[in-house]
């Protein structure tokens, strides 16, 4: 039977990682792959995340199974942080622990084809290239609409607006809460506040993902645009990721959190959670949620994930601010957030920045400002005048 497959295209990004590695020119540079990096270049275990590990290797005394829904301590002890300390919304919450950001957008996206079949999926682009394919496989329409202007890297608002404006009662919105992936350029809150207008005008439902809480301008700051929004409309679904602000990548950690209208509404919303998630893993895989847990039930640990945390939003944003110094050119750079860029170019013009400079960025323009150092400013800054993106 599986000479009835076709091939699909590896991952260009793992490809990236390759070639970055097998490059042993000394000014190389990688801002390809999505990860955090620290001032040495290493994607380190967090100190609290180790602390915990300790913790839970000393103190854990079984493995058996937890239940489709995980660590529920793990779900609750999430919440102030994502949606402050007793909001008015809270009582119409329900959450399950998921396999990562990428569990929670999937076990969302089955919710809403079994509970609206008919809905479709506004996405605006560009956007994480996993959105898209995710919703298609759950079998919703996706819709497609033009978020940002890369020449300009100005969103385009009056895009955003026709598509929402134009979209039918029920239809999904999915946003990105903060740190947009790939651009960096999140809305203002003005626009923020104009979105939460049209959602509750045109009964649109919005799918918040928040896979970079912390990485912005901070876990308040970050988590403030979609605090306006819950207070605002009936229904929402969030997907949220520890992989990045907890720095857990391979532990797959993250949730989905439906709010309903109502108790009812919410029971049934929370057995589906629960039906979706047992035939897609069973059960989420417990270590990285339990590190989770572990930390925001110590003092001590939660601080100094705090603090670790903090010291990686300033050093992405200090590095953003070396980028928009070395070039004027580039001074929206300091203005977007999280770890990523998109600078608009074509793919020929990314692969001779990596051949004849040595600096890896994706094929699409796309490049993560934790791979590099506020010293390489001047030499990235140097290759993109070479190759005329400046
Ligand atoms: N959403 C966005 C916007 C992302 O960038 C990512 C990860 N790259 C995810 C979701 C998925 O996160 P996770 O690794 O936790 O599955």
């Amino acid at each position: 039977m599986f000479d009835q497959l076709n091939s699909r295209p590896a991952d260009s990004l793992l490809a990236l990682i390759k070639a970055f590695q097998a490059d042993d020119r000394a000014g190389k540079i990688d801002l390809g792959v999505g990860v955090y990096r620290d001032a040495m270049g290493r994607t380190p275990v967090m100190r609290a995340v180790k602390a915990a590990e300790q913790f839970l290797l000393e103190t854990q005394d079984s493995k058996k199974y937890l239940g489709p829904e995980g660590d529920l301590q793990f779900v609750r002890l999430l919440e102030p942080i994502i949606f402050g300390k007793a909001p008015d919304f809270g009582h119409r919450l329900v959450g399950i622990q998921t396999p990562g950001g990428s569990g929670a957008l999937r076990l969302g996206a089955e919710l809403i084809q079994t509970a609206h079949p008919s809905a479709t999926i506004l996405l605006g682009t560009p956007s994480w290239p996993n959105h898209a394919p995710i919703f298609g496989s759950a079998r919703l329409p996706v819709k497609e609409y033009a978020f940002v202007d890369l020449v300009s890297q100005q969103v385009k608002f009056e895009s955003v607006v026709a598509a929402l404006s134009s979209a039918r009662e029920g239809d999904v919105v999915l946003l990105h809460g903060c740190c947009h992936n790939p651009t960096g350029i999140d809305f203002t809150m003005e626009q923020w506040a104009e979105i939460t207008k049209l959602l509750v005008a045109h009964r649109l439902v919005p799918f918040i993902d928040l896979a970079y809480q912390g990485l912005g301008d901070g876990l308040e700051q970050d988590a403030a645009p979609a605090r306006m929004i819950l207070e605002a409309v009936d229904e929402a679904l969030i997907a949220y990721s520890c992989d990045k602000n907890f720095g857990l990548y391979r532990e797959r950690v993250g949730a989905l959190y439906v709010m309903a209208r109502n108790g009812d509404d919410l029971r049934k919303a929370e057995s589906n959670m629960a039906a979706h998630a047992r035939v897609n893993w069973s059960m989420p895989p417990d270590h990285g949620a339990a590190i989770v847990r572990t930390i925001l039930e110590s003092d001590e640990m939660s601080a100094m994930w705090r603090a670790e945390l903090e010291e990686m939003c300033q050093r992405v944003n200090g590095n953003r601010a070396a980028l928009a110094a070395a070039a004027p050119d580039l001074a929206f750079i300091a203005r977007q957030r999280g770890l990523f860029s998109n600078l608009s170019m074509s793919r020929d013009t990314a692969v001779a920045l990596r051949a004849s400079h040595g600096i890896y960025l994706a094929d699409s323009g796309r490049m993560n400002l934790a791979g590099m150092q506020p010293t390489d400013a001047d030499a990235i800054v140097a290759a993109l005048r070479a190759e005329g993106c400046l």
